[in-house]
């Protein structure tokens, strides 16, 4: 079994998701498909957030924009006889809950703080839900999964914090048993371990969430599909020589993403690595291409 990671880019045009869709088929064996949302709509939705809070009414309009484009998505990629179903979810995603929770903000001058954070959580997890929506009906027999019944946080004094523990027994219960050969599920969602409410594991979030799930079901690899090659020696945009680094030690790729190279979450690293799970970092616009392989010596 594999977990395949696909980032906003790699899920955020037609283009995209047919490459998506021929790197699932490609694989022979069982596979967990972890989905960002469509590139821009995580920012979108917080500048809807923002917006609504200082009574900008044109939200409404950006509002569309993201339906619009999730239409349009499943027009091109859903097969003819789901495509219905599949926009009657994203509009009930959009028209009730969405566009409630923003005029909720745009109406309400004296929302008390923790309310509002708990709105801008309950708003911000739309994005994977709507995308892994699409990625579901696109792919034949593909079974959905929600993250947030088994991502879970807590939190802390000071900050939230994942559920490292409850997290791993819920990935084992939810698809140790199945035998269907393609799973969706949605990153960077997940859920407060004791109230249930919506939470999320921070910007960037989706590719740990894939690390969570390949660590906890052994998984024999996981891979990250973005939009460039690999891990480069240097920036390409501002260095003409850079190349793509074949293979590094988790060590070493922890090294740079702490050093802020934005190729992976910092957090996903340490999950894979105690398990000893290869982490293969591939361009989904150019799959087959060798990208970087991070693994142990
Ligand atoms: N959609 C989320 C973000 O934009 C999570 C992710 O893409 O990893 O931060
Ligand atoms: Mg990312």
């Amino acid at each position: 079994m594999k977990v395949l990671k696909f980032g906003g880019t790699s899920v955020g045009s037609a283009h995209s998701l047919n490459h998506v869709k021929e790197i699932v088929a490609a694989c022979p064996q069982q596979v967990i498909v972890v989905v960002s949302a469509l590139g821009g709509v995580t920012n979108q939705l917080i500048e809807m957030t923002r917006m609504a809070q200082a009574h900008d009414s044109n939200y409404e309009a950006m509002l569309q924009q993201v339906k619009i484009r999730h239409h349009d998505l499943i027009g091109q990629m859903v097969p003819e006889q789901r495509q219905h179903e599949c926009r009657q979810v994203i509009d009930t995603f959009i028209d009730e809950g969405l566009a409630s929770f923003y005029s909720l903000l745009y109406a309400n001058d004296e929302l008390a703080p923790d309310f509002i954070d708990r709105l801008s959580d309950a708003i911000v997890c739309h994005g994977e839900i709507m995308s892994s929506a699409i990625v579901t009906a696109m792919i034949d027999d593909a079974v959905p999964h929600f993250s947030p019944n088994f991502i879970k946080t807590m939190d802390t004094v000071t900050q939230r914090v994942l559920d490292a523990e409850t997290t791993e027994r819920l990935i084992r219960e939810e698809f140790e048993h199945r035998t269907e050969r393609v799973h969706v599920a949605q990153g960077f969602i997940a859920a407060d371990v004791e109230t249930g409410e919506k939470t999320n594991l921070g910007r960037g979030g989706s590719d740990f969430t894939a690390a969570l799930i390949a660590a906890a079901l052994d998984a024999e690899c996981l891979e990250i599909w973005t939009d460039v090659d690999g891990f480069m020696t240097a920036d390409p945009r501002t260095d003409p020589t850079a190349t793509v680094i074949p293979s590094m030690t988790y060590a070493e790729a922890q090294r740079m993403c702490d050093a802020g190279a934005k190729v992976i979450y910092p957090p996903t690293i340490a999950p894979v690595a105690l398990k000893h799970i290869p982490v293969w970092v591939k361009n989904t616009f150019n799959p087959t291409a060798p990208g970087t392989v991070i693994e142990d010596d």
